[in-house]
């Protein structure tokens, strides 16, 4: 564990290289000759951060021979099954008439410009000052236009976001359509709890939320490492385990319904067969019961 209370991070150190990793996924799976989902701006945000790993990701040149796990055909399904997933929930919360979204732990999603988002959505946008900073400037050089009113909030999520949250303007009177992708494992325990209430907390009836569903007992059991080790391969200077923070914590799910939420789970699995698309069986052990998590406040 290489984490600390208070620890900080830009795009390309610690935490914040997660988000690149992963938007390194969304460049290539966007380049893919039918691409399953589209992100134009993921390819020169990797690019401008300079981490060649990740770059090498966007481009396919990244070599695994002899890692089923690292096939790069198998990371753009992965990438995209996830990254439709949370789109989706926006999609169908704009159905509905929800007019803000929150999306915490934003790294370098860029949904608030991608998207076609409803006339009259505001999205807030939740990270580390330094991640916030560089992406903001970096698609404001590239010339990208927020397709929403865009608000950032420039917090770290262990402390009072709520607050800062607030103060850009976020009405906790209206329902909220929120996201936490790719965030939970990186909260101690108690923190993840605490988000959880302050989600709940600032969210009027007829909220939604979608995170991820993990299997905390798989991680704990080797998962963790077998992810770390799959990260040095692909040449990332991090065991990326060390970011984690396994051991003992509630399940999302069943702290959501606790607070009053109705949780439908959807396995990996059926994530998968959503799009057409085989869970990996090397996947689907590591995996266990994890999958993606929506709720809703009624
Ligand atoms: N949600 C984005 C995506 O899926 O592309 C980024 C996911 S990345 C794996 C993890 C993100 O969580 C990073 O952008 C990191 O800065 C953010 N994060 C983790 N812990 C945080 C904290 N305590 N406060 C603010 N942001 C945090």
């Amino acid at each position: 564990m290489t984490r600390t209370d208070g620890d900080t991070w830009d795009l390309a150190t610690s935490v914040g290289s997660t988000a690149t990793g992963v938007a390194a996924m969304r460049a290539l799976a966007t380049k893919q000759p039918d691409p399953l989902i589209d992100d134009p701006y993921a390819d020169a945000l990797v690019k401008a951060v300079g981490l060649e790993h990740c770059i090498a990701l966007a481009d396919g040149e990244t070599c695994v021979e002899g890692d089923p796990m690292l096939d790069l055909n198998r990371m753009c399904e992965q990438i995209a099954v996830r990254t439709r997933y949370f789109d989706e929930l926006f999609i169908a919360a704009g159905a509905d008439g929800v007019r803000q979204a929150v999306i915490l732990a934003s790294g370098l999603d860029t949904r608030a410009y991608r998207l076609d988002w409803p006339a009259g959505t505001v999205v807030f946008e939740v990270d580390q000052p330094q991640v916030i900073e560089f992406k903001t400037r970096t698609l404001a050089d590239l010339g990208a236009q927020p397709t929403a009113e865009r608000r950032t909030v420039a917090v770290d999520l262990r402390d009072d976001w709520p607050a800062a949250l607030r103060d850009a303007g976020f009405d906790p009177a209206e329902p909220t359509a929120w996201i936490a992708e790719g965030l939970l494992i990186y909260l101690p325990a108690e923190a993840q709890d605490r988000l959880l209430d302050n989600i709940t907390a600032l969210s009027a009836p007829g909220s939604r939320l979608a995170t991820e569903h993990m299997d905390h007992r798989i991680l704990a059991e080797g998962a963790g490492k077998r992810i770390g080790e799959w990260s040095r391969r692909v040449g990332s200077s991090l065991d990326i385990a060390d970011l984690f923070y396994t051991g003992e914590r509630n399940t999302a799910g069943d702290y959501l319904r606790g607070l009053g939420w109705q949780v439908t789970v959807r396995p990996s699995k059926e994530a998968y067969a959503d799009h057409g698309f085989e869970l990996p069986e090397e996947m689907a052990e590591l995996s266990g019961d994890s999958g993606y998590l929506s709720a809703h406040l009624k």
